[in-house]
């Protein structure tokens, strides 16, 4: 049994990360991943020559995480996804090629008008939105937005710029930072999909001397007398460390620790809320209608876009695009959603199915396990379990506030904190 300081269970991005920060700090640690190969939802993979992610994924430049991978030397090449769109209505697609264009478009009222350009000022003005606490995306967009077109695209604007569909509960505040930072900063997509950053933070880990096992899953972590002493894999593998720290879901975290019952974990699964989407991931060989290449729904919750323009995915000139539903926590029927996301694609690109290279559908897939909502009894998910000295979670669930890979990355700097007895500083505007 070879002491380490640090397991770190699961290799998603929150896991490399942590791996990445306390292979710098020296200390002897282990990551644990139970696939055979680590990156968990920011995977990217191979069918026919196109390189899918699982549904489409952008870095939000603006964020936690793209300041802190930049920080690192770790490469994020690729571009933005072009304006050149539509919005969804009514079974129509509208061109939208600009926010100017839509003011000149009949499709708002005069008075829809003047709200949408106080709205997108609102947006894109630097200093955070005033709202108030505890209030919800709803109460705050019925307080502020009279007009129930400007609603809708504020609604498909918070969808897509945090991926969950929940507006009775998701709080205001984050929400809105999270819409700001999209449309202020931007997003990127990258060459090659997530997999190469990925494969980039997985290097540096090993190389700062951090062991990888794969295909190897935790099945208990054991504490004694308030403290972790060791985490047990499922090949009965004993790892002793004085540090754990689970990027694995809440529900997973919860069941690893024998007595979870009587600690913070048990609120912190039960309260719970995941963002859930099916997602359609094409390879076409082209795109049937070049001047679609983002869609946002107003009136069905689905997203599309062409990261292709952005990012090369494929060696041929073909397209890559991403198809999206927003589920929320609950709104599944993947026959349904499937059906939606295919007759979303003919208005789009009508053709497609004849162009068809490769083929990728996630009927329900767990976008992020939580998210800052009304009914938690803390807006701060971890890091520390109070009851168990020692144990910490990171992941996109353990968030302050923060979204997506942004809460993954503040999540695993803040277990590492932790850890190295130090305060968590943030990596944005260092
Ligand atoms: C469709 C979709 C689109 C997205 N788009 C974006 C986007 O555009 N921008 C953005 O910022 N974010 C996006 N995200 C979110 C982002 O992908 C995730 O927030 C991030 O990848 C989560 O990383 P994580 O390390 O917290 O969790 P995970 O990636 O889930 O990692 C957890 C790891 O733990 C492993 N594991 C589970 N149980 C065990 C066990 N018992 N022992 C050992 N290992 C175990 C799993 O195999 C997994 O590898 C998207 C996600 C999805 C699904």
């Amino acid at each position: 049994m070879k002491p380490y300081d640090t397991v770190i269970i699961g290799g998603g991005v929150a896991g490399l990360m942590a791996a990445v920060e306390l292979g710098r700090a020296g200390k002897p640690a282990i990551l644990v991943e139970k696939s055979n190969r680590v990156g968990g939802r920011a995977i990217t993979v191979r069918k026919n020559g196109a390189l899918f992610n699982l549904g489409g994924h952008a870095i939000y430049k603006g964020g936690e995480a793209y300041a802190i991978l930049k920080q690192w030397g770790i490469a994020l090449e690729g571009g933005q996804p072009t304006f050149n769109g539509s919005f969804i209505w009514n079974d129509q697609a509208f061109p939208l090629a600009n926010p100017a264009k839509l003011l000149l478009s009949s499709f708002l009222s005069w008075s829809g008008k003047g709200e949408l350009v106080k709205l997108f000022w609102k947006l894109f003005k630097s200093g955070p939105i005033a709202v108030r606490p505890g209030e919800s995306l709803r109460e705050w967009a019925e307080r502020e937005l009279r007009d129930p077109m400007v609603r809708h695209i504020f609604y498909s604007l918070t969808r897509t710029a945090t991926y969950t569909r929940d507006p009775d509960y998701q709080l205001a505040g984050p929400a809105l930072k999270q819409v700001q930072r999209s449309l202020k900063s931007g997003v990127q997509y990258l060459h090659g999909g997530w997999q190469s950053i990925v494969d980039q933070l997985r290097e540096k880990a090993v190389q700062a001397g951090v062991k990888m096992i794969e295909h190897s899953a935790a099945a208990r972590v054991v504490h004694e007398g308030g403290a972790v002493r060791q985490v047990e894999l499922e090949d009965g593998t004993v790892l002793a460390a004085a540090h754990v720290i689970s990027t694995v879901s809440p529900e997973v975290t919860f069941r690893l620790v024998p007595g979870a019952e009587r600690t913070v974990l048990s609120r912190w699964k039960d309260e719970a809320r995941p963002a859930m989407a099916a997602c359609l991931d094409l390879c076409l060989e082209r795109l049937p209608s070049p001047d679609r290449q983002v869609a946002l729904g107003l009136d069905r919750p689905v997203f599309f876009s062409n990261h292709s323009a952005g990012a090369k995915l494929t060696e041929d000139g073909k397209v890559v695009v991403h198809l999206m539903k927003y589920n929320g926590p609950t709104d599944s029927d993947p026959a349904a959603d499937l059906q939606l996301l295919e007759q979303t694609m003919s208005l789009l690109h009508p053709g497609w199915e004849q162009l068809v290279a490769a083929k990728q559908f996630l009927p329900n897939i767990a976008v992020v396990h939580d998210y800052a909502h009304l009914g938690r009894k803390q807006l701060e998910v971890g890091p520390s379990v109070p009851e168990i000295k020692g144990l910490y979670v990171a992941g996109d669930w353990a968030s302050h506030g923060e979204y997506l890979l942004d809460a993954a990355a503040t999540s695993a700097r803040r277990a590492v904190g932790q850890v190295l007895g130090g305060a968590y500083r943030t990596a944005v505007g260092e």
